[in-house]
């Protein structure tokens, strides 16, 4: 089935959840909380971009802020953590690097990538794509809007998986703030009262 994957028995298997977080919200956690299940996951990390190269367009929230939001969220689940690699890295995040680092950082560990239907479909346009698909296994989940294609992609090296659909998104999130909208039960509870303490969004 889709848990047994291309990797070694007995290997610890750690989930890659990588994103901006800005801020995280339910979406986010349900995909790797559907990705642990299927997939037999001990463990997903949450990595929070460095300055994102893909959105340099807009103001992305302080590093620190978006940081502690992905704590803030993950704090309860045993299954998950966070990791400041990318951020600590600085400059812009490539998932060659985060995966690259955490390999080093994990040995003797399968490394599962999860990354939205969108990002997936650009893989191919990322750096050192090559070298990406024999660092990690990657699993694209669904996201409304998105269909999901293996149309380009790797034999082997890319599961395709349905999370329940939550509409979703930082972006919606950031704007109803700024309108004044509630962000009540789309993040978690301690993410809507880290938003309002360190007034984020309000000027978008
Ligand atoms: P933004 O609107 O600023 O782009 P976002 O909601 O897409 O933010 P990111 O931090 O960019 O959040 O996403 C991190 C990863 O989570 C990406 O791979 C993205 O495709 C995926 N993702 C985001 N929202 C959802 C969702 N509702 N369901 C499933 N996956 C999601
Ligand atoms: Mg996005």
């Amino acid at each position: 089935g889709p848990g047994s994957g291309p990797s070694q028995p007995g290997k610890r298997r750690l989930g890659v959840m990588g994103g901006t977080f800005d801020p995280i919200h339910h979406g986010h956690l349900v995909a790797a909380s559907e990705v642990a299940a299927r997939f037999h996951l001990d463990e997903v990390v949450f990595v929070p971009t460095g300055q994102p190269w893909q959105k340099s367009h807009r103001l992305v929230s302080a590093a620190e802020d978006r940081y502690l939001m992905t704590v803030i969220a993950t704090v309860e689940n045993p299954q998950f953590s966070v990791s400041r690699i990318d951020i600590d890295r600085g400059g812009p995040t490539y998932t060659v690097d985060t995966l690259r680092d955490l390999r080093a950082l994990n040995p003797d560990t399968d490394l599962f990538f999860i990354t939205g239907a969108d990002a997936l479909a650009q893989i191919l346009t990322w750096r050192d794509s090559e070298e990406l698909f024999s660092l990690a296994h990657f699993v694209g989940v669904t996201r409304p809007g998105h269909h999901l294609t293996d149309a380009g992609l790797p034999e082997g090296g890319v599961s395709l998986v349905e999370v329940p659909a939550l509409a979703i998104s930082s972006t919606d999130c950031r704007a109803r703030v700024a309108t004044g909208d509630p962000v009540w039960y789309l993040v978690p509870d301690g993410v809507v009262r880290y938003i309002a303490k360190r007034e984020l969004y309000r000027g978008e």
